[in-house]
């Protein structure tokens, strides 16, 4: 949860939906763009979790909707765009968020239906909900793709995890020029962050340890580094930036 002040209102009057927002860096980002002045649609699996968070932001003066949506449930995504469209008439931004990393085993030992999920969650979902989401996306609108270091330096424990995160940054690519000159498509990189999703560092001191050595900053990242530098992607500051992977990972190795 953010603990920084935040006095800029770069998204007031703007329309950002963030899948799998109930916790962690969804949630994150979530909060920034409504502390900044957007109306926010968040979204994941289970309706408690969303009602859990929608409080949260609502106590914090953010306006803020909560729609259940499993990513990979077509019926789920339209109503999330639906929901959206039909309360604000509008989508400025989009993140996609949600992603799985259901097996550490070798990529030739990944059971196909473990493969079939990777895809479908992480990579095929972002495409179809901004399938649905691309008609209500208007001039300066913007699109951000949450991948992983991981897409660049695969590690072995989550290789096919890996692959799925360096699909997408072929997709932003892709979407980029699709979408183009209309909606910008961008992509972050977030090195690790403490989280549900990674709570194996957590009880690890000796891998925590491992891990922020191979930052410059020496330290893991934050929800809110995750979310300042997908907000910077979404505003105008950066409308002169597409088709482009950010890096969020305090100077781990990733590319030149
Ligand atoms: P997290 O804290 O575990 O949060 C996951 C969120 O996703 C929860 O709100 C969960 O709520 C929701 N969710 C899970 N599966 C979903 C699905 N199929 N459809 C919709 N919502 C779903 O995760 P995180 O660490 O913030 O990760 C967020 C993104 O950052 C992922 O794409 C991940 O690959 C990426 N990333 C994370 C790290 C890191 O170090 N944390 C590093 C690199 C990249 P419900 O249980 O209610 O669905």
């Amino acid at each position: 949860m953010s603990s920084k002040i935040i006095s800029g209102k770069r998204f007031e009057g703007r329309v950002v939906i963030v899948t799998a927002s109930t916790q962690g860096i969804g949630f994150s980002t979530a909060e920034r763009f409504g502390l900044e002045g957007a109306s926010v649609v968040i979204s994941s699996r289970k309706q408690k979790n969303v009602d859990e968070a929608v409080e949260k932001l609502k106590a914090k003066g953010i306006k803020v909707v909560g729609v259940i949506c499993h990513v990979s449930n077509a019926q789920q995504r339209k109503n999330l765009i639906e929901t959206t469209v039909q309360k604000y008439g509008k989508i400025d931004v989009v993140v996609s968020n949600a992603a799985v990393s259901p097996s550490s085993d070798s990529t030739l030992e990944t059971h196909e239906s473990v493969l079939d999920k990777l895809w479908e969650i992480n990579v095929k979902a972002a495409i179809l909900l901004l399938k649905d989401a691309a008609p209500h996306m208007k001039k300066g609108s913007s699109v951000i793709l949450i991948s992983s270091i991981g897409g660049y330096h695969v590690h072995d424990s989550l290789a096919m995890y890996g692959v799925t995160k360096t699909a997408l940054f072929g997709l932003t690519k892709v979407l980029a020029a699709e979408m183009a000159p209309h909606t910008r498509v961008n992509c972050i990189a977030p090195g690790f962050v403490p989280t549900h999703f990674t709570g194996f560092i957590a009880g690890n001191q000796a891998l925590k340890k491992s891990i922020e050595d191979k930052t410059l900053l020496n330290r893991l990242g934050t929800t809110d580094d995750m979310a300042s530098a997908v907000a910077f992607l979404a505003s105008d500051d950066a409308s002169y930036i597409t088709g482009e992977t950010l890096v969020v990972a305090g100077g781990m190795p990733s590319r030149l």
